[in-house]
């Protein structure tokens, strides 16, 4: 007999979903509390401004937000999560007591994604949320998908490109340095042909983790390039701190140790202890007009090839042309 788990539904994430109410009055809150609580964790929020706050904070799967509000009211709040990039994606339902159609269509036109009407009929509520959370969580799974290197969970190339061009439009508005890190690892077509691509793979697992942990920023963005490549772009940071960081990265791949298995008969005791490099080529640039995302790459690239003229297990320097 199959175990009762498996007539569960699937779900993508084991974690719970939360749902934010926010609603100024009690009585309302409680009754969305009292209905959605066993299924969810619920936030609350009893003023607009609180409640945006709690979603930039906790980034709930959905929001369920009440139109009339005092001081600020549910279509401002509406309009700020939407023009904020943590909250943008929350869906939101707006619950309200007003049940015409020009309002509902105002509504709509700010980005939320349905609406409720009060007095809140339980089942139509619980149905209607449950619809928008998996489809929420789908819509996350997609993204997760095509964004992530699915063997080190670190942003892929595609995500990168995204970045890169990003942060250059954000650079060149605020006239400030980005710098790009290019990292790749030493000999690791040796590592493959001596020990084979299991243990090559979780060279690169362990490799992308120690070149995270060397980030001090929440917006530096680690990025599996290629193969054995990695990129990093460091917003608001100049070539020299830029160097900074990563000497931190290089020194923390160089820490690692790889002990191969004992059940390798092939090893020689005294080569158990696989130990890997990466040569790293750094680039900054304040970008201007009409200069191309590109000419960064490039520079950190041709760093690159200087490492590992260099020796290997060593960081170079170059500047974007100017
Ligand atoms: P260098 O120091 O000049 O960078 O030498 P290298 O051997 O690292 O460079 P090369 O570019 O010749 O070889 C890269 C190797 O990385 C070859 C390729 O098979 C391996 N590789 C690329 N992606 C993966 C992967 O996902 N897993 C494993 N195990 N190996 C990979
Ligand atoms: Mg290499
Ligand atoms: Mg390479």
């Amino acid at each position: 007999m199959l175990p009762e788990a498996a007539f569960g539904k699937p779900t993508m994430d084991d974690k719970r979903a939360t749902v934010l109410v926010i609603d100024d009055s009690p009585t309302s809150a409680h009754q969305l509390f009292a209905l959605l609580g066993d299924d969810y964790d619920m936030l609350v929020a009893t003023r607009g401004e609180a409640g945006i706050e709690l979603a930039a904070g906790e980034n709930p799967d959905l929001i369920l937000l009440d139109v009339v509000m005092p001081e600020l009211g549910g279509y401002e709040v509406c309009r700020r999560l939407k023009a904020d990039e943590r909250t943008a994606h929350i869906p939101v339902v707006f619950v309200t007591s007003y049940g015409e159609e020009s309002e509902e269509a105002h509504g709509l036109s700010l980005g939320a994604i349905d609406y409720l009407t009060k007095p809140l009929a339980p089942a139509i509520v619980r149905a209607r949320v449950r619809n928008h959370v998996e489809l929420k969580r789908s819509r996350d799974q997609l993204l997760r998908l095509t964004t992530l290197d699915p063997l080190t969970g670190i942003d892929n190339r595609r995500r990168f490109d995204e970045s890169l061009a990003k942060e250059w439009g954000r650079a060149m508005r605020d006239a400030q340095p980005l710098s790009l890190v290019m990292i790749d690892v030493d000999r690791f077509k040796d590592i493959n042909d001596r020990h084979g691509h299991a243990v090559g793979d979780h060279c690169l697992v362990r490799v992308a983790a120690a070149l995270r942990g060397a980030l001090q920023r929440a917006a530096d963005v680690l990025t599996r390039y290629g193969g054995e490549e990695f990129a990093c772009l460091l917003p608001a940071t100049d070539l020299s701190g830029a160097m900074q960081t990563a000497e931190r990265m290089r020194a923390a791949v160089e820490a690692l140790v790889f002990a191969l298995l004992p059940a390798d008969a092939e090893i020689p005791d005294d080569q158990r202890l696989l130990r890997v490099t990466v040569s790293i080529g750094v680039a900054s640039v304040v970008p201007r007009d009409g200069m191309p995302p590109r000419s960064l790459l490039e520079a950190s690239d041709g760093a690159l090839y200087e490492a590992k003229l260099a020796g290997r297990n060593c960081v170079c320097a170059q500047r974007a042309p100017h």
